[in-house]
């Protein structure tokens, strides 16, 4: 791990342990047969070249208002963030990638099917670095339970947002090769922004998000939990005057 001079840490040495029995069960293939071969293969290319890495950094909430909150110095708005973060003092935004060698790996394959197992393969490489990130900050900053919230997963914190979040990080390509495009999208694709921050109840953006069938939901939506825990006080005053 290196610190540099404006305390944004990073991680360059985050290993890819793939399971391929996992693997197999997730894509679905059964052992022993042409597909499961082809993807053993694939894993052991994956795991020769792969360097996933992170970057983060420790950050401290300066202000907030009613829709916004800074963080070291950069606005961020978001309602949702700003009334999570409403009694933390210490943030951990952070990027996290699979890296630039899975990413270029993925996009050679130029069969169908075998481009479909390496996108699988990096993004178990991306969960796996994910995972570790989370683990790392935990035991370093002795957090207990924590959550994230990224730019873009909610209509309330924009994907816009990627840019303050960037600013916070430094030279995010430079240090592990993670830039955006000017759509906001991150290349290498399988990297994940935001920001961590403790909570004293689990908190997921997925509780906010009515997207049905998302393969990467992690709880149920809840179409109470805003007007509960996130309707500005002015709002819900006006709508109880109606
Ligand atoms: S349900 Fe899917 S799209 Fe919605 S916040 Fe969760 S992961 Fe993102």
């Amino acid at each position: 791990m290196k610190l540099d001079n404006t305390q944004v840490l990073m991680m360059d040495d985050i290993p890819f342990q793939p399971n391929l029995p996992k693997l197999l069960r997730k894509l679905r293939v059964k052992e022993d047969t042409r597909y499961a071969k082809q993807i053993e293969c694939l894993l052991d290319e994956a795991q020769a070249i792969a360097r996933p890495r992170a970057m983060y950094r420790v950050a401290y909430v300066d202000s907030r208002d009613e829709d916004s909150v800074v963080i070291g110095g950069v606005r961020f708005h978001s309602r949702v963030l700003r009334v999570n973060l409403d009694s933390v003092h210490r943030v951990f935004p952070f990027v996290v990638t699979g890296g630039t060698e899975l990413h270029e790996w993925m996009q050679a394959q130029d069969d169908m099917l075998l481009r479909y197992y390496a996108d699988v393969i990096s993004e178990t490489a991306l969960r796996q670095a994910s995972a570790m990130l989370k683990a790392h900050l935990v035991r370093r900053y002795a957090l207990g339970r924590t959550s994230t919230m990224s730019p873009g997963s909610l209509e309330d914190w924009p994907i816009q947002e990627q840019r303050p979040l960037f600013a916070l990080l430094g030279d995010l390509e430079q240090a592990i090769g993670v830039r955006l495009t000017d759509s906001m999208l991150m290349i290498p694709s399988k990297s994940v922004s935001g920001i961590r921050f403790p909570v004293e109840k689990t908190f997921e953006s997925c509780q906010l998000c009515q997207r049905e069938r998302c393969p990467s939901r992690k709880a149920p939506y809840d179409p109470d939990l805003y007007a509960r825990r996130y309707r500005p006080e002015m709002e819900a005053a006006s709508e109880g005057l109606r």
